[in-house]
Formats: C-alpha cells, sequence, structure tokens
C-alpha cells in the first residue's frame, strides 16, 4: 500500500514567551498534538477562530518552524529533523500561498522574474524552456502575456494573487498549502480566485490543506474539515457529515454563526461565552470547557481526546468531546 501524501503525527509546536506583567517565562502552545493524514489529491479546510493556531500548523509542515515534538512523513518519508539542504529537493514538491500577494511578491520584480525564479533555483531548465513554462503557467492562471512585464504595484490584488499561484505551481508540486488566500482579497473577486485554486487542483491533481476562518469558502472547496481551538483539532470529518451533523459543541457554534441567505430560514445562533482564552493561560481540562454550553465537572477537570464516533447515519468523525463520546455508548 503506498503512505500517504502527508502523515502528521502528534505534532507540536510551542513558542517560548515572557508573561507580560511577571516577565515569567512559559511557552504558547500554538500547535499542540495534532494528528493529520492528507491522501493525494483530497483538499481538506483547516477552520477555527483567528489565533487558534492554522498558520504555525502550515508553517511548520513545511519546515519553515522549528518542530517541538512529533513527526512528519511525507510520501513516507521522515522529514522531521532534515535540515535546509536535506529539504531544498522537497521544496519543489511543497509550496505555500499566503493571505497577503502583496507582501508575498517583490515590489522591485517584475511578474516574469517573480515566476520564473523557482525554476531557476532548480537549475533544471534551458533559458528557452523556463520562458515557455511561465508563458503556459501564466495562461493556466488566467492572467497571459500581457502581465509579463508588470509590476505588483501595476495589478489589482486578485490578479496578484494569480501571480502568487502561478509562481507556486511552476515546479508541479504536490501539496500545496493554501493560508487564507482569499481572506484579504476584495469580495468581489474572492470567487473568482476560488474557482482558479478549485479548477487548478482538479486538473493537476493536487492536494491542499486550505486554511480559512471563513466556512462557507471551505464548504465551497474542501473534501474533509478539521475544526480547531487553541491548538488542538476539535473535530475531523467528511465535509458533508461536518456540515449537516456537526458533533463538537464548538463546531455547532461556528456552524452556527454562518450567516443564511434565505431569511425565512430559521436558524438559531449559537451564541457563545466568552472570548478564546489567552494561549498562554489554557483551561484545564477541555481547552473549550469555558465556552461550552454544555460543559461538566468532568469537561472541566480531563481533556478529552480526538476519537473516532461513529454517528446514527452511519458517518464517522473524530470528535475530542465527552459528549460526543458518550453518544457512543
Ligand atoms: P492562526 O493562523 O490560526 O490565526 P497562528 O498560527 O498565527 O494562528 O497563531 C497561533 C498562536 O501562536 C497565537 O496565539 C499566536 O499569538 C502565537 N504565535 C504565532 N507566532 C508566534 C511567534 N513567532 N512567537 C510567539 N507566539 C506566536
Ligand atoms: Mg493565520
Amino acid at each position: 500500500m503506498t503512505a500517504p501524501l502527508l502523515e502528521i503525527k502528534n505534532l507540536k509546536k510551542y513558542y517560548p514567551v515572557k508573561k507580560t506583567r511577571s516577565g515569567e517565562k512559559t511557552v504558547v502552545k500554538a500547535v499542540d498534538d495534532i494528528n493529520l493524514t492528507v491522501n493525494q489529491g483530497e483538499i481538506i479546510g483547516l477552520v477555527g477562530e483567528s489565533g487558534c493556531g492554522k498558520s504555525t500548523l502550515g508553517k511548520t509542515i513545511l519546515k519553515l518552524h522549528s518542530v517541538t515534538d512529533g513527526q512528519i512523513l511525507f510520501h513516507g518519508e521522515d522529514i522531521t529533523s532534515y535540515n535546509e539542504n536535506q529539504m531544498r529537493p522537497l521544496r519543489e514538491k511543497m509550496q505555500i500561498i499566503f493571505q497577503d500577494p502583496y507582501a508575498s511578491l517583490n515590489p522591485k520584480k517584475r511578474v516574469a522574474q517573480a515566476v520564473m525564479a523557482p525554476l531557476n533555483v532548480s537549475g533544471k531548465y534551458s533559458q528557452k524552456e523556463k520562458e515557455e513554462k511561465v508563458e503556459a503557467i501564466m495562461q493556466e492562471v488566467g492572467l497571459g502575456e500581457k502581465f509579463l512585464d508588470k509590476y505588483p504595484h501595476e495589478m489589482s490584488g486578485g490578479q496578484r494573487q494569480r501571480v502568487v499561484i502561478a509562481r507556486a505551481l511552476i515546479n508541479d508540486p504536490e501539496l500545496v498549502i493554501c493560508d487564507e488566500p482569499v481572506s484579504a482579497l476584495d469580495v468581489s473577486v474572492r470567487s473568482q480566485v476560488l474557482n482558479l485554486l478549485k479548477d487548478l487542483q482538479k486538473d493537476r491533481n493536487l492536494t491542499y490543506l486550505f486554511i480559512s476562518h471563513d466556512l462557507s469558502v471551505v464548504e465551497y472547496l474542501c473534501d474533509k474539515v478539521a475544526v480547531m481551538y487553541l491548538g488542538r483539532i476539535m473535530e475531523l470529518a467528511d465535509k458533508r457529515e461536518l456540515y449537516e451533523n456537526p458533533l463538537h459543541p464548538y463546531t455547532q457554534a461556528l456552524l452556527s454563526a454562518i450567516p443564511v441567505p434565505d431569511i425565512h430560514a430559521k436558524k438559531e445562533e449559537i451564541i457563545l461565552q466568552g472570548e478564546v482564552p489567552s494561549p498562554m493561560d489554557p483551561p484545564k481540562g477541555c481547552l473549550f470547557c469555558t465556552r461550552c454550553p454544555h460543559a461538566s465537572d468532568r469537561c472541566r477537570r480531563e481533556a478529552p481526546e480526538l476519537k473516532t464516533v461513529e454517528c446514527a447515519g452511519g458517518g464517522t468523525h473524530q470528535a475530542a468531546c465527552f459528549l460526543c463520546e458518550g453518544r457512543e455508548e
């Protein structure tokens, strides 16, 4: 059996920080014991409120941050302790697209140079081949040759993000981590860029880890969805299962807050109590217990593990909640 494209085992990324008032040293558990398997051709959504560790997870997978603990396997190969030299040949296969295309592009470089840059690193192609590849990818992202001589400031946000996508794809990667790729764009162009990402994924059989705080975007694009809270996965399920039958109270609250277009549709929003706790001082027990409408004494004492839960309709989820485990019995 071939190994999954990406496997993350008990991954942790802790940042050392000082508490502002006392100056006491502590850690922020930005990613805390995450397990995730991503198969070739899948689009996995990663959702959760700002600060829950989505970007840290994405960057740690790509080894842009050091790993505190756990393992990262790419095609079954343990890359956790690879140095930059060992990572270099793999970098072509694993790309990341960030939220802000303006910050991702060098303002002094024309589009042609920016898109060609990854080909120069690989050193595999002649100048003519590189130019042909750049022209082809520019067509594929819907820009064409007329943009090749432009500078980033001469383009719109949507066009700039297309350039970033072209640059990310020019070396034919397998895994693309999309970190809020449309969140900084005008609402009017968001769906165009999302459709482009969807088409590219299909045409090239790409694998996406798609990070977003926007559940509607994730519903549109993804096959599976992982819901994160304070560095941990609270629920993981196939997209339809998760949206139609959310089990974790946190997922239920997030989904209930999505605006419904039909004003007659009945939907009761679950208003969560309080703020997300400080990641420097997370609650004991279940991380969600301070805001959960169903929290019991046990939830305040013990942390539930992410476990497989069989649902009445036949689907399975993974959920980290004693309440969900209870349904099983
Ligand atoms: P998200 O992408 O979900 O908004 P992040 O991964 O950016 O979340 O951040 C997760 C947590 O880690 C936050 O509490 C954030 O403040 C903290 N964090 C992120 N980067 C650093 C860093 N370099 N040093 C210390 N803490 C950080
Ligand atoms: Mg982020």
